[in-house]
Protein backbone atom coordinates (compact mmCIF):
# COMPACT_ATOMS: atom_id res chain seq x y z
CA UNK A 1 0.00 0.00 0.00
CA UNK A 2 1.66 3.34 -0.83
CA UNK A 3 0.11 6.16 0.92
CA UNK A 4 2.28 9.15 -0.57
CA UNK A 5 1.05 11.30 -3.15
CA UNK A 6 3.24 12.89 -6.17
CA UNK A 7 4.08 16.19 -6.98
CA UNK A 8 1.77 16.39 -9.84
CA UNK A 9 -1.13 15.26 -7.45
CA UNK A 10 -0.60 17.70 -4.85
CA UNK A 11 0.05 20.18 -7.71
CA UNK A 12 -4.08 19.02 -8.96
CA UNK A 13 -5.09 19.31 -5.15
CA UNK A 14 -4.01 23.18 -5.20
CA UNK A 15 -5.29 23.70 -8.28
CA UNK A 16 -9.02 21.87 -7.33
CA UNK A 17 -9.12 23.93 -4.30
CA UNK A 18 -8.54 26.80 -5.83
CA UNK A 19 -11.00 26.50 -8.49
CA UNK A 20 -13.63 25.38 -5.74
CA UNK A 21 -12.97 28.32 -3.58
CA UNK A 22 -14.02 30.93 -6.56
CA UNK A 23 -16.74 28.76 -7.59
CA UNK A 24 -18.48 27.14 -5.13
CA UNK A 25 -19.81 29.76 -2.91
CA UNK A 26 -20.19 29.04 0.91
CA UNK A 27 -23.92 29.41 0.77
CA UNK A 28 -24.04 26.34 -1.48
CA UNK A 29 -22.09 24.24 1.28
CA UNK A 30 -24.57 25.21 3.76
CA UNK A 31 -27.39 22.42 4.34
CA UNK A 32 -29.80 26.06 4.96
CA UNK A 33 -29.14 26.76 1.14
CA UNK A 34 -31.65 23.86 0.08
CA UNK A 35 -33.88 23.17 2.55
CA UNK A 36 -36.34 25.60 0.69
CA UNK A 37 -35.80 24.12 -2.41
CA UNK A 38 -37.86 21.47 -4.22
CA UNK A 39 -36.09 18.13 -5.74
CA UNK A 40 -36.34 19.88 -9.52
CA UNK A 41 -34.99 23.02 -7.98
CA UNK A 42 -31.89 21.66 -6.46
CA UNK A 43 -31.86 19.21 -9.56
CA UNK A 44 -31.50 22.26 -11.86
CA UNK A 45 -28.70 24.49 -9.23
CA UNK A 46 -26.96 20.88 -8.95
CA UNK A 47 -27.03 20.76 -12.76
CA UNK A 48 -26.41 24.03 -13.73
CA UNK A 49 -23.04 23.93 -11.13
CA UNK A 50 -22.00 20.73 -11.72
CA UNK A 51 -21.62 21.67 -16.09
CA UNK A 52 -19.83 24.55 -14.97
CA UNK A 53 -17.64 22.52 -13.04
CA UNK A 54 -17.20 20.13 -16.17
CA UNK A 55 -16.04 23.02 -18.54
CA UNK A 56 -13.47 24.01 -15.87
CA UNK A 57 -12.01 20.18 -16.86
CA UNK A 58 -12.95 19.02 -14.01
CA UNK A 59 -15.07 15.99 -14.60
CA UNK A 60 -13.68 12.14 -15.64
CA UNK A 61 -10.27 12.91 -13.42
CA UNK A 62 -8.86 9.58 -14.67
CA UNK A 63 -11.03 8.84 -17.84
CA UNK A 64 -8.91 9.42 -21.49
CA UNK A 65 -9.10 12.89 -22.85
CA UNK A 66 -10.27 11.82 -26.42
CA UNK A 67 -14.08 10.93 -24.78
CA UNK A 68 -13.94 14.63 -22.90
CA UNK A 69 -11.97 13.22 -19.51
CA UNK A 70 -8.91 15.07 -17.67
CA UNK A 71 -6.82 11.89 -18.35
CA UNK A 72 -5.76 12.14 -14.89
CA UNK A 73 -4.64 9.16 -12.64
CA UNK A 74 -6.97 7.04 -9.87
CA UNK A 75 -4.94 8.66 -7.27
CA UNK A 76 -6.08 12.43 -8.54
CA UNK A 77 -9.51 10.77 -9.07
CA UNK A 78 -9.21 9.95 -5.38
CA UNK A 79 -8.01 13.45 -4.44
CA UNK A 80 -10.98 14.74 -5.90
CA UNK A 81 -13.57 12.78 -4.47
CA UNK A 82 -11.81 13.56 -1.05
CA UNK A 83 -11.72 17.39 -1.77
CA UNK A 84 -15.74 17.44 -3.00
CA UNK A 85 -16.31 15.67 0.05
CA UNK A 86 -14.76 18.26 2.34
CA UNK A 87 -15.82 20.95 0.51
CA UNK A 88 -19.41 19.78 0.65
CA UNK A 89 -19.79 20.38 -2.68
CA UNK A 90 -23.05 19.40 -4.66
CA UNK A 91 -23.60 15.66 -5.02
CA UNK A 92 -23.47 14.74 -8.80
CA UNK A 93 -26.74 14.62 -10.74
CA UNK A 94 -25.46 11.58 -13.21
CA UNK A 95 -24.08 9.51 -10.41
CA UNK A 96 -25.39 5.85 -12.39
CA UNK A 97 -24.05 7.48 -15.64
CA UNK A 98 -20.30 8.36 -14.23
CA UNK A 99 -19.74 5.67 -12.28
CA UNK A 100 -21.30 2.77 -13.66
CA UNK A 101 -22.23 3.30 -17.72
CA UNK A 102 -19.68 5.22 -18.82
CA UNK A 103 -16.60 2.64 -17.62
CA UNK A 104 -18.48 -0.37 -19.01
CA UNK A 105 -18.89 1.81 -21.96
CA UNK A 106 -15.08 2.60 -22.31
CA UNK A 107 -14.58 -1.45 -21.86
CA UNK A 108 -17.60 -2.56 -24.29
CA UNK A 109 -18.65 -0.09 -26.35
CA UNK A 110 -18.05 0.50 -29.94
CA UNK A 111 -16.06 3.82 -30.79
CA UNK A 112 -19.39 5.16 -31.99
CA UNK A 113 -21.51 4.70 -28.06
CA UNK A 114 -18.30 6.00 -27.00
CA UNK A 115 -18.17 9.10 -29.02
CA UNK A 116 -21.74 9.62 -28.23
CA UNK A 117 -22.07 8.35 -24.65
CA UNK A 118 -19.54 9.69 -22.81
CA UNK A 119 -18.78 13.28 -23.48
CA UNK A 120 -22.30 14.30 -22.94
CA UNK A 121 -22.82 12.65 -19.61
CA UNK A 122 -19.71 14.37 -18.18
CA UNK A 123 -21.37 17.72 -19.55
CA UNK A 124 -24.70 16.89 -17.54
CA UNK A 125 -26.31 17.33 -21.33
CA UNK A 126 -27.56 13.66 -21.03
CA UNK A 127 -28.96 11.99 -17.04
CA UNK A 128 -28.79 8.31 -16.97
CA UNK A 129 -30.50 6.07 -15.05
CA UNK A 130 -30.19 2.46 -14.86
CA UNK A 131 -33.07 -0.10 -15.36
CA UNK A 132 -32.52 -2.99 -13.64
CA UNK A 133 -34.71 -4.08 -10.99
CA UNK A 134 -38.13 -5.10 -11.09
CA UNK A 135 -40.97 -5.66 -8.85
CA UNK A 136 -40.44 -10.01 -8.49
CA UNK A 137 -36.12 -9.45 -9.25
CA UNK A 138 -34.02 -7.46 -7.02
CA UNK A 139 -31.60 -9.63 -5.25
CA UNK A 140 -32.19 -12.22 -7.95
CA UNK A 141 -31.76 -10.27 -10.79
CA UNK A 142 -32.16 -12.77 -13.56
CA UNK A 143 -35.42 -13.28 -12.81
CA UNK A 144 -36.27 -10.02 -14.68
CA UNK A 145 -39.00 -10.64 -17.13
CA UNK A 146 -38.88 -7.05 -19.44
CA UNK A 147 -39.40 -8.21 -22.38
CA UNK A 148 -37.48 -6.62 -25.91
CA UNK A 149 -39.63 -8.13 -28.84
CA UNK A 150 -36.96 -8.42 -31.98
CA UNK A 151 -38.77 -6.00 -35.17
CA UNK A 152 -36.24 -5.89 -37.19
CA UNK A 153 -33.92 -2.34 -36.73
CA UNK A 154 -35.28 -1.82 -33.41
CA UNK A 155 -37.06 -3.41 -30.82
CA UNK A 156 -40.23 -3.26 -28.86
CA UNK A 157 -40.13 -2.84 -25.10
CA UNK A 158 -42.78 -3.77 -22.51
CA UNK A 159 -42.75 -4.05 -18.94
CA UNK A 160 -42.39 -2.27 -15.57
CA UNK A 161 -38.48 -1.33 -13.39
CA UNK A 162 -38.92 -0.06 -9.99
CA UNK A 163 -36.56 1.74 -7.61
CA UNK A 164 -35.08 4.07 -10.64
CA UNK A 165 -32.70 6.73 -9.03
CA UNK A 166 -33.31 9.66 -11.04
CA UNK A 167 -36.28 8.30 -12.68
CA UNK A 168 -37.75 11.53 -12.77
CA UNK A 169 -35.03 13.63 -14.75
CA UNK A 170 -33.79 11.09 -17.00
CA UNK A 171 -33.39 11.46 -20.40
CA UNK A 172 -31.68 7.56 -21.20
CA UNK A 173 -32.25 4.45 -19.14
CA UNK A 174 -29.55 1.20 -19.22
CA UNK A 175 -31.89 -0.80 -19.24
CA UNK A 176 -31.72 -5.34 -19.08
CA UNK A 177 -34.38 -6.87 -21.15
CA UNK A 178 -34.92 -10.36 -22.66
CA UNK A 179 -34.42 -10.19 -26.03
CA UNK A 180 -34.96 -14.12 -26.46
CA UNK A 181 -36.10 -17.21 -24.23
CA UNK A 182 -33.90 -18.49 -21.76
CA UNK A 183 -32.11 -21.46 -23.13
CA UNK A 184 -31.83 -24.55 -22.05
CA UNK A 185 -33.29 -23.26 -19.05
CA UNK A 186 -30.81 -21.05 -17.28
CA UNK A 187 -32.27 -17.64 -16.59
CA UNK A 188 -29.30 -15.79 -17.05
CA UNK A 189 -29.42 -16.17 -20.93
CA UNK A 190 -31.38 -14.26 -23.31
CA UNK A 191 -30.79 -11.32 -21.36
CA UNK A 192 -29.84 -7.88 -23.51
CA UNK A 193 -28.09 -4.20 -22.43
CA UNK A 194 -30.54 -1.61 -23.75
CA UNK A 195 -29.50 2.24 -24.42
CA UNK A 196 -33.18 3.45 -24.08
CA UNK A 197 -34.42 6.92 -24.80
CA UNK A 198 -36.87 7.85 -22.07
CA UNK A 199 -38.21 10.91 -23.74
CA UNK A 200 -40.46 8.90 -25.51
CA UNK A 201 -44.68 8.17 -25.66
CA UNK A 202 -43.93 4.80 -25.02
CA UNK A 203 -42.08 5.57 -21.27
CA UNK A 204 -43.91 6.86 -18.12
CA UNK A 205 -41.65 7.45 -15.06
CA UNK A 206 -44.00 7.53 -11.73
CA UNK A 207 -41.94 9.25 -8.31
CA UNK A 208 -42.12 6.79 -5.49
CA UNK A 209 -41.83 8.87 -2.13
CA UNK A 210 -38.48 8.14 0.42
CA UNK A 211 -38.82 8.19 3.95
CA UNK A 212 -36.51 11.23 3.52
CA UNK A 213 -39.19 12.82 1.91
CA UNK A 214 -37.39 12.94 -1.41
CA UNK A 215 -38.56 11.26 -4.33
CA UNK A 216 -34.85 10.23 -5.61
CA UNK A 217 -36.18 7.10 -7.28
CA UNK A 218 -39.59 6.58 -8.88
CA UNK A 219 -41.45 4.03 -11.31
CA UNK A 220 -40.79 3.30 -15.09
CA UNK A 221 -43.44 2.25 -17.29
CA UNK A 222 -42.50 0.70 -20.94
CA UNK A 223 -45.29 0.27 -23.35
CA UNK A 224 -44.68 -0.35 -26.66
CA UNK A 225 -41.42 1.63 -26.40
CA UNK A 226 -38.60 1.74 -28.81
CA UNK A 227 -35.20 1.00 -28.88
CA UNK A 228 -32.76 0.85 -32.27
CA UNK A 229 -31.03 -2.53 -32.13
CA UNK A 230 -27.64 -0.11 -32.46
CA UNK A 231 -28.23 1.11 -28.90
CA UNK A 232 -27.23 -2.34 -27.29
CA UNK A 233 -24.14 -2.36 -25.03
CA UNK A 234 -22.40 -5.72 -25.13
CA UNK A 235 -23.85 -7.79 -27.70
CA UNK A 236 -27.27 -9.21 -27.94
CA UNK A 237 -28.22 -11.97 -25.33
CA UNK A 238 -24.65 -10.55 -23.37
CA UNK A 239 -26.50 -8.37 -20.90
CA UNK A 240 -25.76 -10.90 -17.74
CA UNK A 241 -22.00 -10.38 -18.42
CA UNK A 242 -22.45 -7.06 -18.98
CA UNK A 243 -24.51 -6.53 -16.18
CA UNK A 244 -21.80 -7.90 -14.32
CA UNK A 245 -19.40 -5.79 -15.31
CA UNK A 246 -20.89 -3.07 -14.60
CA UNK A 247 -22.17 -3.78 -10.86
CA UNK A 248 -18.24 -4.14 -10.22
CA UNK A 249 -17.76 -0.49 -11.10
CA UNK A 250 -21.12 0.39 -9.13
CA UNK A 251 -19.58 -1.60 -6.13
CA UNK A 252 -15.44 -1.14 -6.55
CA UNK A 253 -14.05 2.01 -6.53
CA UNK A 254 -12.09 3.44 -4.05
CA UNK A 255 -14.26 5.19 -1.06
CA UNK A 256 -12.00 8.27 -0.11
CA UNK A 257 -14.78 10.55 -0.83
CA UNK A 258 -17.22 8.05 1.43
CA UNK A 259 -14.65 7.91 3.91
CA UNK A 260 -13.99 11.91 4.49
CA UNK A 261 -18.04 12.59 4.33
CA UNK A 262 -18.48 10.28 6.82
CA UNK A 263 -15.34 11.26 9.52
CA UNK A 264 -16.96 14.94 9.42
CA UNK A 265 -20.36 13.30 9.86
CA UNK A 266 -18.84 11.21 12.53
CA UNK A 267 -17.41 14.71 14.53
CA UNK A 268 -20.87 15.89 13.87
CA UNK A 269 -22.66 13.23 15.87
CA UNK A 270 -19.46 13.54 18.63
CA UNK A 271 -20.63 17.46 18.60
CA UNK A 272 -24.00 16.58 19.18
CA UNK A 273 -23.27 14.30 21.65
CA UNK A 274 -21.88 16.63 23.83
CA UNK A 275 -24.76 18.51 23.71
CA UNK A 276 -28.17 16.15 24.37
CA UNK A 277 -28.54 15.11 28.38
CA UNK A 278 -29.33 12.09 29.57
CA UNK A 279 -29.64 10.56 33.14
CA UNK A 280 -27.91 14.14 34.49
CA UNK A 281 -24.96 13.74 32.26
CA UNK A 282 -24.37 14.13 28.48
CA UNK A 283 -24.89 11.55 25.90
CA UNK A 284 -21.07 11.93 25.52
CA UNK A 285 -20.25 10.93 28.85
CA UNK A 286 -22.34 8.03 28.83
CA UNK A 287 -20.31 4.38 28.57
CA UNK A 288 -22.34 2.42 25.99
CA UNK A 289 -22.83 5.55 23.43
CA UNK A 290 -18.90 6.50 23.96
CA UNK A 291 -18.23 2.63 22.61
CA UNK A 292 -20.30 3.14 19.92
CA UNK A 293 -19.10 5.96 18.85
CA UNK A 294 -15.54 4.49 19.35
CA UNK A 295 -16.40 1.81 17.41
CA UNK A 296 -17.93 3.74 14.41
CA UNK A 297 -14.83 5.17 14.49
CA UNK A 298 -12.02 2.15 14.57
CA UNK A 299 -14.83 1.33 11.62
CA UNK A 300 -14.10 4.46 9.58
CA UNK A 301 -9.70 3.87 9.90
CA UNK A 302 -10.48 0.84 8.71
CA UNK A 303 -12.13 1.69 5.46
CA UNK A 304 -9.73 4.71 4.82
CA UNK A 305 -6.70 1.83 4.75
CA UNK A 306 -9.23 -0.37 2.83
CA UNK A 307 -9.61 2.80 0.36
CA UNK A 308 -6.01 3.48 0.29
CA UNK A 309 -5.24 -0.75 -0.81
CA UNK A 310 -7.71 -0.59 -3.57
CA UNK A 311 -6.45 2.97 -4.61
CA UNK A 312 -3.20 1.29 -4.45
CA UNK A 313 -4.27 -1.58 -6.94
CA UNK A 314 -5.85 -0.02 -9.24
CA UNK A 315 -3.29 2.05 -9.90
CA UNK A 316 -1.40 -0.50 -10.98
CA UNK A 317 -3.43 -0.96 -13.03
CA UNK A 318 -5.30 -4.53 -11.32
CA UNK A 319 -8.49 -5.23 -11.49
CA UNK A 320 -10.36 -5.13 -8.27
CA UNK A 321 -13.27 -8.17 -9.96
CA UNK A 322 -14.88 -9.76 -7.30
CA UNK A 323 -13.65 -8.27 -4.36
CA UNK A 324 -15.14 -4.87 -5.08
CA UNK A 325 -18.09 -6.32 -2.96
CA UNK A 326 -16.00 -5.68 -0.22
CA UNK A 327 -15.46 -2.37 -0.52
CA UNK A 328 -19.13 -2.23 -1.18
CA UNK A 329 -19.97 -4.11 2.25
CA UNK A 330 -17.26 -1.71 3.93
CA UNK A 331 -18.35 1.81 3.58
CA UNK A 332 -21.91 1.05 3.99
CA UNK A 333 -22.04 -1.03 7.23
CA UNK A 334 -19.17 1.79 8.46
CA UNK A 335 -22.41 4.44 7.36
CA UNK A 336 -24.50 2.43 9.22
CA UNK A 337 -22.54 2.36 12.34
CA UNK A 338 -21.90 6.44 12.41
CA UNK A 339 -25.76 7.03 11.95
CA UNK A 340 -26.83 4.07 14.43
CA UNK A 341 -24.48 5.98 17.19
CA UNK A 342 -26.38 9.45 16.20
CA UNK A 343 -29.81 7.55 16.19
CA UNK A 344 -29.26 6.49 20.28
CA UNK A 345 -27.52 9.45 21.13
CA UNK A 346 -31.03 11.38 20.27
CA UNK A 347 -33.27 7.99 20.73
CA UNK A 348 -36.41 8.10 19.06
CA UNK A 349 -36.47 11.55 19.14
CA UNK A 350 -34.40 11.56 15.98
CA UNK A 351 -36.85 10.89 13.52
CA UNK A 352 -38.23 14.51 14.65
CA UNK A 353 -37.34 17.79 12.51
CA UNK A 354 -36.70 19.49 15.92
CA UNK A 355 -35.59 16.91 18.97
CA UNK A 356 -34.63 19.05 21.47
CA UNK A 357 -34.53 23.00 21.24
CA UNK A 358 -31.01 24.47 20.23
CA UNK A 359 -30.02 21.30 18.46
CA UNK A 360 -30.08 21.76 14.33
CA UNK A 361 -29.70 17.81 13.26
CA UNK A 362 -32.00 17.72 10.15
CA UNK A 363 -29.21 17.15 8.33
CA UNK A 364 -27.95 14.15 10.18
CA UNK A 365 -31.48 12.84 10.15
CA UNK A 366 -31.63 12.93 7.31
CA UNK A 367 -27.93 11.11 6.80
CA UNK A 368 -29.32 8.40 9.10
CA UNK A 369 -32.89 7.51 6.91
CA UNK A 370 -30.54 7.69 3.69
CA UNK A 371 -27.93 5.39 5.40
CA UNK A 372 -30.38 2.61 5.50
CA UNK A 373 -30.62 2.25 1.60
CA UNK A 374 -27.24 2.68 1.71
CA UNK A 375 -26.92 -1.29 2.27
CA UNK A 376 -29.67 -1.94 -0.21
CA UNK A 377 -28.80 -0.60 -3.30
CA UNK A 378 -26.27 -2.08 -5.91
CA UNK A 379 -26.71 -5.27 -4.25
CA UNK A 380 -27.88 -5.64 -0.29
CA UNK A 381 -25.46 -7.03 2.14
CA UNK A 382 -26.22 -10.23 2.09
CA UNK A 383 -25.96 -10.74 -1.50
CA UNK A 384 -22.62 -9.31 -1.19
CA UNK A 385 -21.48 -11.58 1.68
CA UNK A 386 -22.18 -14.72 -0.55
CA UNK A 387 -19.96 -13.02 -3.49
CA UNK A 388 -17.10 -12.38 -0.79
CA UNK A 389 -17.76 -16.17 0.27
CA UNK A 390 -17.71 -18.02 -2.68
CA UNK A 391 -15.94 -15.83 -5.43
CA UNK A 392 -12.97 -13.98 -3.08
CA UNK A 393 -12.38 -16.55 -0.72
CA UNK A 394 -13.09 -19.86 -2.62
CA UNK A 395 -15.81 -20.97 0.25
CA UNK A 396 -17.85 -24.25 -0.67
CA UNK A 397 -21.60 -23.15 -1.10
C1 LIG B 1 -32.04 4.09 -2.65
C2 LIG B 1 -32.10 3.01 -3.67
C3 LIG B 1 -31.81 3.30 -4.99
C4 LIG B 1 -31.90 2.30 -5.96
N1 LIG B 1 -31.63 2.63 -7.26
C5 LIG B 1 -31.79 1.68 -8.21
C6 LIG B 1 -31.61 2.02 -9.59
O1 LIG B 1 -31.31 3.17 -9.93
N2 LIG B 1 -31.80 1.07 -10.51
C7 LIG B 1 -32.13 -0.22 -10.18
O2 LIG B 1 -32.25 -1.04 -11.08
N3 LIG B 1 -32.31 -0.58 -8.88
C8 LIG B 1 -32.16 0.34 -7.90
N4 LIG B 1 -32.36 0.00 -6.58
C9 LIG B 1 -32.81 -1.35 -6.27
C10 LIG B 1 -31.79 -2.24 -5.60
O3 LIG B 1 -30.82 -2.68 -6.50
C11 LIG B 1 -32.56 -3.41 -4.96
O4 LIG B 1 -33.36 -2.87 -3.93
C12 LIG B 1 -31.63 -4.47 -4.39
O5 LIG B 1 -30.96 -5.15 -5.40
C13 LIG B 1 -32.40 -5.48 -3.50
O6 LIG B 1 -33.51 -5.98 -4.20
P1 LIG B 1 -34.98 -5.98 -3.56
O7 LIG B 1 -35.25 -4.59 -3.05
O8 LIG B 1 -35.91 -6.54 -4.58
O9 LIG B 1 -34.89 -6.90 -2.30
P2 LIG B 1 -34.99 -8.49 -2.28
O10 LIG B 1 -34.13 -9.03 -3.37
O11 LIG B 1 -36.41 -8.88 -2.27
O12 LIG B 1 -34.32 -8.83 -0.89
C14 LIG B 1 -35.04 -8.73 0.35
C15 LIG B 1 -34.12 -9.24 1.47
O13 LIG B 1 -33.80 -10.62 1.23
C16 LIG B 1 -32.39 -10.82 1.21
N5 LIG B 1 -32.00 -11.81 0.21
C17 LIG B 1 -32.48 -11.90 -1.06
N6 LIG B 1 -31.87 -12.93 -1.71
C18 LIG B 1 -30.99 -13.48 -0.82
C19 LIG B 1 -30.08 -14.56 -0.91
N7 LIG B 1 -29.91 -15.28 -2.01
N8 LIG B 1 -29.33 -14.85 0.20
C20 LIG B 1 -29.47 -14.13 1.34
N9 LIG B 1 -30.34 -13.07 1.48
C21 LIG B 1 -31.08 -12.78 0.40
C22 LIG B 1 -31.82 -9.46 0.84
O14 LIG B 1 -30.48 -9.30 1.30
C23 LIG B 1 -32.79 -8.50 1.52
O15 LIG B 1 -32.41 -8.34 2.86
C24 LIG B 1 -32.27 0.98 -5.59
C25 LIG B 1 -32.55 0.70 -4.26
C26 LIG B 1 -32.48 1.69 -3.30
C27 LIG B 1 -32.80 1.33 -1.88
Amino acid sequence: MDLRHTEADEDFRRELRTWLDANLPQEMRENAFWADKTDAEQFAVRREWEQGKAKAGFAGIAWPTEYGGRGGTPTMKAIYDEEMAKANAPRTVNPLGLAFLAPTVMVLGTEKQKQEIIKPLLHCETIWCQGFSETGAGSDLAALQMRAEDQGDHYLLNGQKIWTTNAMHGDKIFTLARTSSPEGGTKHAGISMLLVDMKQPGIEARPLKQMTGESEFGEVFYTDALCPKEDILGGEGNGWATAMLLLSFERGSSAIGQYTEFRQQWSDVVEIAQQVERDGRTAAEDPVIRQQLAAALVDLECLKYHSWHVLTQTSQGKDLGFEASMTKMMWSETFRRVSDAYEDVLGTGFQVANPQPGLSVEELTTMAMWSRSCTIWGGSQQVQRTIVAERVLGLPR
